[in-house]
């Protein structure tokens, strides 16, 4: 007898089944979908979520996040990876306790590259995020920016700042998707009554920040371990504020576990100029790259300093990793990414933004 083959489910049913089982083998456990799971942050909170005890749903389109990021956690009953833009209907069967809403291009290059999904992700994309908090009464905690300051004129910057955002300049498409975002879950507390969380992250490092992604952090150690020439942008004087990723994820953990509506600045307050954060980074590599000038990208921030003194009251969260301690544990992470680059040249360009 001839055997007709059958066709593969189309990957929304296979979704929708994969999503059900993941329900019914943790129908006792609290729920939590991870929006940009697969992302640098995203990653770490499911990592942290599943050590709390959550069945994680990590939703990605994979645009900038990677799989290789939470490669590590397939296999496991209470983790479930789906493929999908969150700007398009969320269908997620069962209860969900908490929806962490991360998805988006983060860095400055990335969302000049993809300003369009950027805006998308920011306004479609939270409102659909929040539209399933209110439909599933779960907790909602939005990855706001300290973007929304612009370029300060007031430092260091306390949440009641209103900031200075060109929103016509290159930035304003994350800055005002965020901004937006912002308002929008407001709106959905006060009027709906979720019960949301706005964090404003400031700079944040550690393992899994994409190689090539053109922030500060990952040019310097490439071109620090490759011996390129070190790129400062204008004279260098500009300041930032580095916060180890671990330190985040803790103040991510305490904001959606506490009941403060209003953004919350977490960052390390450790400023520095970025031509020192340059000649630190040379130091730790013992690289023997120089340090070349190269023009000031247009409304880049001249200063960024978050006032923590919010999230010190309210979560009696600081920062507890220094920028030694957070480089050094980085260092590792990177020489491995540079050695992928130099035993697969493809890799470098593939690791690129595409355009999408
Ligand atoms: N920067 C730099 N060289 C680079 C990449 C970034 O001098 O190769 C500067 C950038 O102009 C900014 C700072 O480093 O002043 C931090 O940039 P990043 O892209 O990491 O994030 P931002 O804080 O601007 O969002």
């Amino acid at each position: 007898m001839e055997i007709t083959p059958q066709p593969a489910a189309p990957a929304s049913l296979r979704q929708r089944s994969a999503l059900r089982d993941h329900l019914i083998r943790n129908q006792s456990m609290k729920r939590v979908l991870i929006t940009g799971g697969a992302g640098f942050l995203g990653s770490h909170l499911c990592e942290r979520f599943l050590s709390e005890g959550y069945a994680v749903i990590c939703m990605d389109n994979l645009i900038t996040g990677s799989l290789d990021n939470i490669e590590h956690l397939f296999g496991r009953e209470d983790f479930l990876f789906m493929n999908q833009d969150v700007t398009e209907f969320i269908h997620v069967p069962g209860r969900l306790d908490a929806i962490l809403h991360f998805a988006s291009p983060a860095s400055p290059i990335d969302y000049l590259e993809l300003p369009i999904q950027t805006l998308k992700v920011g306004s479609l994309g939270t409102h659909k995020a929040l539209g399933l908090a209110k439909a599933k009464n779960a907790r909602f905690l939005l990855a706001s920016t300290s973007e929304c300051y612009g370029d300060p004129l007031v430092h260091p910057q306390p949440e009641s700042y209103w900031g200075n955002v060109n929103p016509v300049g290159p930035r304003g498409v994350y800055d005002e998707a965020k901004r937006f975002a912002e308002a929008m879950t407001m709106a959905y507390h006060r009027f709906h009554d979720v019960q949301t969380r706005i964090i404003r992250i400031f700079n944040t490092y550690g393992p899994r920040m994409r190689l090539n992604d053109g922030r500060a952090l990952p040019a310097f150690m490439g071109q620090a371990m490759r011996g390129e020439p070190i790129t400062v942008f204008g004279d260098g004087s500009q300041t930032r504020s580095f916060c180890y990723v671990d330190d985040l994820v803790e103040g991510i953990w305490r904001l959606l576990n506490s009941d403060e509506p209003e953004p919350t600045n977490i960052g390390n307050p450790a400023e520095m100029t970025i031509l020192d954060f340059a000649k630190k980074v040379v130091e730790l590599t013992g690289s023997a790259s120089e340090i070349i000038f190269k023009d000031l990208p247009m409304d880049d921030p001249k200063v960024r300093q978050p006032d923590i003194t919010k999230a010190k009251s309210i979560l009696g969260w600081g920062p507890t990793v220094d920028l030694d301690t957070g480089l050094r544990r980085t260092l590792d992470y990177f020489r491995g990414k540079v050695a992928d680059e130099r035993d697969q040249p493809a890799a470098k360009a593939a690791s690129a933004v595409p355009k999408g």
